[in-house]
């Protein structure tokens, strides 16, 4: 597809400029586990990486390729691989390239998950050095000689720190190592981690991608700039059939996808496929609302502090205005103290209490409780949650509504 057409008109038009049969507009759900072929040879030059196609579906489904060259579309990558979550995307990717004896630098404001699995890595004898992302020098500091990998998230949930993207990606390039970033909070609407250097890019489809909270689904994309050919964790057989710069990702859809198992439904890729239609559209609405929000809560006396990129008190208030198009329609406000924060929440009636995000409706969890109970107060606190936290995904409503749930539970 045109790289100069935009962004939305791009997704629109992806699957019917595919040629689907009968003229179809969307891609077409295959349900198929298995694929037939007439030639054997065909069969088998797919096992030997010979030839591209269907063997199957555990590794590649045609309704799931086209999601996933949606996702390389918008990510500006060059290939992408699509999960059956964001969760595991991350655990499939890195199982497929890091080695026991290797080295992760990780940012330490993870989703919750994230670093849950992290954790689950430590214990399988993978060293990870957890830093503030949020500047270069700790990063630096932290690589040693057999680290692989720096992981960060664009935007961390739920206290919205900024990781130090460019630079982090400049230390990379120079370095040679793969450089991981989580993209789920940005969106390939709002930034492009390619940008910063980026080695591979994780969507969790699950959150504005798909956008309506209705299909589960995460990918991989490879932005094209890292060097595979040198890559050591690479399955020696591989390189005898696959192109160097093809090297990572055939490891990832072989070694992550298809033996890890987790693969994405084409039912759901389906769903995902047309709620990313809309991504532009939804979230420039949830950006718009969530800046009202928290310009609302930010001026209101029984809010103590609000984490939202777009306000001027967030410490990387310009560094977020640099590096992605708008601020983001997640947010976090911690309340008074004389307001218990979970009779707050039971006040609102429009705001669901949930723990998704990249909804079209607007969501509330507290954050203490829920999310990052397992982590423990201390954890919390060096994470910088303050226990009466309460974390918001902003959705698409009518601004006005929003505002006056808000207003009518704080008042209360
Ligand atoms: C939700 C989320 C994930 C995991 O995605 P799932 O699709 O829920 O498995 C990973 N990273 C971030 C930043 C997320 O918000």
């Amino acid at each position: 597809m045109s790289t100069k057409r935009g962004f939305t008109t791009n997704i629109l038009h992806a699957d019917r400029l595919g040629k689907p049969e009968h003229g179809s507009l969307h891609k077409p759900i295959h349900t198929s586990v298995t694929y037939g072929h007439e030639d054997v040879q065909d069969l088998v030059d797919i096992f030997q990486n010979k030839k591209s196609g269907y063997a199957y579906s555990r590794q590649g489904n045609p309704t799931v390729t086209a999601l996933e060259q949606k996702v390389t579309q918008m990510e500006k990558g060059v290939s992408s691989i699509a999960f059956s979550t964001g969760m595991a995307a991350i655990s499939a990717t890195v199982m497929a390239l890091i080695k026991g004896t290797d080295h992760i630098v990780a940012s330490s404001f993870l989703f919750g998950n994230s670093r849950s699995i992290f954790q689950t890595f430590i214990d399988m004898g993978i060293s990870i050095d957890f830093v503030d992302a949020t500047d270069v020098e700790n990063v630096r500091t932290a690589i040693k000689d057999n680290t692989r990998m720096v992981f960060v998230e664009t935007i961390a949930n739920p206290a919205t720190q900024i990781a130090d993207l460019k630079n982090i990606g400049d230390l990379c390039a120079e370095k040679g190592i793969l450089y991981m970033v989580d993209n789920t909070m940005t969106s390939p609407y709002l930034f492009n981690p390619i940008n910063v250097k980026a080695s591979l890019v994780i969507n969790s489809l699950t959150k504005y991608i798909g956008g309506h909270g209705n299909a589960l689904g995460g990918a991989v994309t490879n932005t094209g700039l890292f060097d595979w050919a040198n890559y050591p964790n690479i399955f020696p057989g591989f390189k005898t059939t696959v192109k160097p710069d093809a090297l990572g990702m055939t490891q990832i859809r072989k070694k992550g996808l298809r033996d890890a198992g987790g693969t994405l439904s084409p039912e759901a890729a389906h769903t995902i496929s047309v709620g990313a239609e809309t991504l532009a559209l939804r979230l420039d609405r949830a950006c718009s609302n969530a800046l009202a929000l928290a310009k609302f809560f930010n001026d209101h006396p029984k809010v103590k502090k609000v984490f939202y990129p777009g306000i001027e008190s967030h410490p990387q208030h310009a560094l977020a205005g640099e590096l992605f198009a708008r601020y983001g329609g997640l947010m976090s406000i911690e309340l008074d103290e004389s307001i218990d924060c979970l009779a707050f929440l039971n006040k609102l009636k429009l705001v669901v209490k949930s723990s998704n995000l990249g909804d079209t409706r607007t969501l509330a969890i507290p954050v203490a409780q829920t999310i990052f109970f397992e982590l423990g107060a201390e954890r919390r606190a060096e994470m910088g949650i303050p226990e009466s936290m309460i974390r918001l995904s902003v959705g698409i409503e009518d601004q006005e509504d929003l505002l006056e749930d808000f207003k009518t539970a704080l008042e209360r």
